[in-house]
């Protein structure tokens, strides 16, 4: 790992891995840096049916274990580990890992997102005693239980739909009077008949002494507030970009703390690329996330090309 790389690609999920294998195939001396497995959030996806050409559903795991396996048939490296900083010197990149220093000439960032929590009482204390926020991860223990989902997103809906299969008594609170998941995706839920949705409701308190016992949920439109049996809380309500080592490096970022990338999956600082669920973007799919992940591939070559004085005019 010594030595100046040409390319380092931050995070190992499907941007990362996309990335590494148009890095490498670009003939690009490339290197990925991922501080847990490979995968990133497809690792959770029970059956990934909407990526094109998949007929039928394919595992997340092994989806994610295929294109790590053919992007280092193309020769990219892996290394685990934590990377704590970037800071760019002259032409060159420099990051602080937990394995020691870096350097390359580009950088791609597709440190993805992680779940954004409710905030409600109770939540943090009985998280991994009936409060999730990965169905696949946590869903078998509950086979048959009484199931809460909380959110009104692809996910929530998708991983409601997942429970449904384990537990003929799921319920959904989503604090609208309608999904805002991909009409497909919300109307399996609809005509579920394992799933109950409150519209227009909030989950305002987890109970429970050592695990999920009840739930407090509030009517929006009359304000009543009912206490409901529960085992376990499944919370699907949106994700908070990983992007502090952009801010830290000097990238633009938006309120919402995604960074603000250009057509090119260019950041505000040259050499610096973003890729998939950390970057500003309007959908949020594998099928976006490889596509970024290979423009910003193809975007950091060329910037390679051009600061090596060989760029095609
Ligand atoms: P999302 O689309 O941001 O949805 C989050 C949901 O949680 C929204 O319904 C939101 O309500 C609700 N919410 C947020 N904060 C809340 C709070 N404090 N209390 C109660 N509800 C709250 O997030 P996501 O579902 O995780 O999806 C993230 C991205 O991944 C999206 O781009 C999605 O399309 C994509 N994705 C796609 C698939 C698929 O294609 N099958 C599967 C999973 C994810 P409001 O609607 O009122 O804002």
């Amino acid at each position: 790992m010594a030595g100046e790389h040409d390319l380092i690609i931050i995070g190992g999920g499907a941007a990362g891995l996309s990335a590494a294998q148009y890095g490498a195939r670009a003939n690009l001396d490339t290197l990925l840096v991922e501080e847990m497995a490979t995968g990133g959030q497809a690792l959770l996806i029970d059956g990934l049916e909407n990526y094109p050409g998949l007929v039928q559903p394919v595992n997340g795991y092994e989806f994610s274990e295929a294109m790590r396996s053919q992007a280092e048939r193309f020769g990219a490296a892996f290394l685990t580990a934590s990377v704590t900083a970037i800071k760019k010197e002259g032409d060159s990149f420099v990051l602080s890992t937990t394995e020691g220093e870096l350097r390359s000439k580009a950088v791609i960032l597709a440190t993805g997102a992680k779940h954004r929590h409710l905030g409600v009482e109770g939540e943090e204390r009985l998280a991994g005693r009936g409060v999730s926020y990965c169905a696949t991860c946590d869903g078998p223990f509950f086979k048959g239980k009484r199931i809460w989902v909380v959110g009104g997103g692809d996910s929530a809906c998708d991983e409601a739909q997942y429970l449904a299969k384990l537990s003929p008594q799921v319920s959904m609170v989503h604090r609208k009077d309608r999904f805002r998941a991909q009409p497909a995706v919300a109307g399996r839920v609809l005509s579920n008949p394992s799933i109950k949705v409150r519209f227009n409701s909030v989950l305002r308190e987890i109970r429970g002494e050592k695990k999920v016992e009840s739930v407090l949920v509030e009517n929006l439109l009359t304000h009543e507030v009912s206490e409901e049996g529960a085992d376990a809380v499944f919370v699907f309500v949106g994700s908070i970009p990983q992007s502090g080592l952009a801010a830290a490096a000097g990238a633009r970022l938006e309120e919402t703390g995604f960074i603000v990338t250009g057509a090119k999956m260019e950041t505000s600082v040259r050499g610096l690329f973003a890729a998939g669920d950390v970057r500003d973007t309007p959908f949020r799919q594998i099928v976006t996330a490889c596509s970024d992940g290979a423009i910003a591939a193809h975007s950091a070559a060329q910037y390679i090309d051009e600061l090596r004085g060989r760029s095609y005019r």
